[in-house]
């Protein structure tokens, strides 16, 4: 059949073919633009897929039809398309699956509408009270129920009534049956704070400092083409400020801007200071929102009722129209890549893109920037803005290092506190001043171990050491979730029952160690374990910030841009942990570390302290740190990894080759390293097949090998080759992590 009287679209199938693939557009499709969301016949099934192009004829012989377009849904608009086309190639990922993580998800899954179960009054009130005077007596219970009904205006969550009279659900069903009471199931809104009153804030004068990074961003903003600035202030120095002014500038504009920030710092602190100075015209996206909110969040934006977007990393691709200013806080955070599911996106990167193809202005902020945005300011790419002094009188924190080797000797084992930590901290309970303690583990131990054999205690599925918890009285594996519950008494190798030690410390431990030393201190603890209930998080933060506890133990969940003006004394009990990490990052990720845990400290009108607890007083990174010496540790760090050729000198691309057969495994990452070797040249460093960093996850054995270039798009244009020309056993698990952060992991 002739294609060229006939228009053609090339789409990219939502529905995991990796290939574009053309269709034949019947004529009475007029209204087909690129972007558009069609159905089109793949497999003898129907199938969703974006246009890509529209053009006159397709090298193909016997297209197949495009069925139908969905009319409801508005195509995906131009820049956004643009930028997906980008990721597509950066990271070798096909680019319906681009797509797929770019579109809101309801537009793929059926519409699950999230709904809650009401209970109402069926019967006038003055019945219920007759039937509640009959019931008294011999259903009690139920008119129990019926007092709490009666006791409210309307109705009320069906969970709420059930504990509020601390009753099951039987009564209630009986008093439905009897039509005094009905069941409702009302779809629900959770949008954060929404309904909540706001103090409305003004601007503030901004300092010097301020003035100067403010004023130079402006200037980008209004030359209205695409720039970045790396906007480098120590934590306090009032970043946040100038965030809000320049997106007030934008709007005046009458543009409208995008604000990221790592999931955890979307807190109600963080939406409050937004919301008190923008009052309405905010849209957020957290994790929160259920995939019906997230749909009707797209739709708002995309109608141009919103101005601001604020959200965690993928965020970054909601349809505003008119994006003039893209602000990523905290941009070294690691919670900007997507390292859980393909594509292995660095969303600092992809701002920087979008920036690009929006012509807008990207800020990308942070007290400690990654050595990949710092060297960029170095060599003229992005402006360099520096803060350094803390706002109004709050100075920087008195930190020093304690060396545990000592403390450790004076207790003769490992010691969990160093002496002077423990003046401090009481010493800030008497003046009624408040603590942080940090330690990067949760659980109460972190192995279980037999004396007399070496048997370590470890999961059968990732051969990873068992974590004791003893909240919950199980060893369990924080990989998979495997668990051993009570945890065994006995060796499993040797049989021996007295010789089982527990060995390492997690939060849980040092909770009640505190406890014991000092049974008045009212302690709060923040990890994984406490928080798994939605809106934990929130709510445990208020609760310090309103003085309900003195001291805060917590994981990574607490090192992040939190404000906490009571605070003078913040621990690292262990700072060794993040270093021993063989990785090229380790020392970066540590010295992050130590300054953001540190930046929680005397953020008020008092002045603040750190203790860095290690037993090697004298690395580098610990005291540069301490000192707050950014550009000498940017300096010995850049020097290492040009020794070591890691990036940014180089950039890095990790595959990953797992299955349950090692041996299978192995034999298809050789092949696949040699297709690889077959297709660069000379420039790239390919290293041997290794087992990873974790060789065993949930029963699959890991391999990786990396590849070192100057270039990213020969290697992405490598991998792309192979996945369209090569097979191999479907039972491998191939990954490609372009610009991983860690090689280890
Ligand atoms: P950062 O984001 O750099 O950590 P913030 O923006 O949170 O710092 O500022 C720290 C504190 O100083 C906040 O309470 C903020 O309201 C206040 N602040 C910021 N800029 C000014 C200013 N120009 N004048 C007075 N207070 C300011
Ligand atoms: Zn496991």
């Amino acid at each position: 059949m002739d294609q060229t009287e006939a228009h053609v679209v090339t789409i990219a199938s939502l529905d995991g073919v990796p290939k574009l693939l053309d269709y034949r557009l019947p004529s009475e499709l007029t209204t087909i633009k690129e972007g558009s969301l069609v159905l089109v016949p793949l497999r003898n099934k129907p199938c969703r897929g974006v246009v890509i192009t529209i053009k006159n004829s397709s090298p193909v012989r016997h297209l197949l039809t495009v069925k139908n377009i969905l009319e409801a849904e508005p195509p995906l608009p131009p820049d956004l398309l643009k930028l997906a086309i980008w990721m597509s190639r950066y990271y070798a990922t096909p680019l319906g699956d681009i797509l797929k993580g770019l579109l809101p998800s309801q537009l793929r899954v059926d519409r699950q509408i999230k709904k809650e179960i009401f209970v109402s009054p069926a019967k006038p009130k003055y019945l219920l009270r007759k039937a509640t005077a009959l019931l008294r007596e011999k259903c009690p219970l139920q008119a129990r129920l019926l007092d709490e009904i009666l006791m409210r205006k309307g109705k009320i969550l069906k969970n709420e009534l059930l504990s509020n009279v601390g009753v099951s659900s039987g009564p209630l069903e009986s008093l439905i049956k009897k039509k005094l009471l009905k069941i409702e199931h009302i779809e629900i809104n959770h949008p954060l704070l929404e309904g909540q009153e706001y103090f409305k804030t003004e601007p503030k004068t901004l300092n010097p400092d301020q003035q100067r990074a403010f004023e130079s961003i402006i200037q980008s903003l209004d030359k209205r083409s695409f720039a970045v600035h790396l906007l480098f202030g120590i934590t306090g120095s009032g970043k946040t400020e100038i965030y809000l002014q320049t997106i007030w500038e934008v709007l005046k504009r009458g543009k409208q801007a995008i604000f990221l920030v790592p999931e955890i710092s979307l807190t109600t602190q963080t939406i409050e200071k937004f919301r008190s100075r923008m009052g309405e015209k905010i849209a957020i996206l957290h994790h929160r929102l259920s995939s019906r909110e997230k749909y009707d969040e797209w739709q708002r934006i995309k109608k141009g009722e919103v101005k601001i977007v604020i959200g965690a990393r993928s965020a970054l691709f909601c349809p505003l129209n008119n994006v003039g200013l893209i602000i990523v806080d905290e941009e070294h955070d690691a919670a900007y890549k997507q390292s859980e599911k393909s594509p292995s996106y660095h969303a600092r990167d992809v701002a920087v893109m979008r920036g690009k193809v929006n012509e807008a202005v990207v800020i990308l902020g942070s007290a400690t920037p990654s050595l990949e945005s710092y060297t960029n300011a170095l060599i003229g790419k992005y402006h360099l803005n520096r803060l350094d002094q803390r706002v109004s009188s709050a100075t920087l924190p008195q930190v020093k290092i304690i060396d545990m080797k000592k403390e450790n000797e004076k207790v003769k084992g490992i010691a969990l506190f160093s002496d002077l930590l423990l003046e401090k901290i009481q010493d800030r309970f008497r003046k009624g001043e408040q603590t942080i303690l940090f330690l990067n583990r949760r659980g109460y131990h972190t192995s279980l171990l037999c004396l007399k054999c070496s048997h370590l205690f470890s999961c059968p599925h990732c051969e990873r050491a068992l974590t004791f918890h003893l909240g919950d009285k199980i060893l369990a594996c924080h990989l998979c979730g495997y668990h051993l519950s009570p945890p065994p008494k006995e060796c499993p190798s040797c049989r021996t029952t007295e010789t089982l030690k527990y060995r390492g410390r997690g939060t849980e431990q040092v909770e009640r160690a505190l406890h014991a030393i000092f049974p008045e201190i009212r302690t709060l603890r923040i990890d994984g374990d406490t928080t798994r209930q939605k809106g934990s998080h929130d709510r445990f933060f208020r609760n310090f910030s309103t003085g309900k506890s003195d001291v805060l133990i917590g994981t990574q969940m607490i090192t992040k841009g939190l404000h906490f003006p009571m605070v003078t004394l913040v621990a690292i009990l262990n700072c060794d942990l993040a270093l021993q990490i063989p990785d090229f990052r380790s020392s970066e990720t540590t010295f992050q570390l130590i300054t953001q845990v540190s930046g929680r400290s005397g953020r008020g009108e008092l002045p603040g302290e750190v203790l860095i607890q290690t037993q090697m007083p004298d690395n580098p990174t610990i005291q540069f740190a301490a000192a707050g010496k950014f550009e000498p540790f940017y300096q010995a760090e850049i020097e290492s990894r040009t020794l070591f050729e890691f990036p940014p000198i180089l950039h890095l691309t990790k595959i990953s080759f797992s299955a349950e057969d090692p041996k299978l495994a192995i034999e298809v990452g050789h092949l696949y390293r040699k297709e690889l070797i077959a297709l660069l040249s000379q420039d790239f460093t390919i290293t041997a097949l290794q087992p990873a960093g974790y060789p065993k996850i949930k029963d699959l054995f890991r391999f990786s090998f990396l590849v070192k270039g100057k270039k990213i798009y020969p290697i992405s244009d490598g991998v792309i080759k192979i996945r369209e020309t090569k097979s191999f056993s479907k039972k491998v698990k191939i990954s490609v992590d372009i610009d991983p952060l860690s090689t280890f992991f």
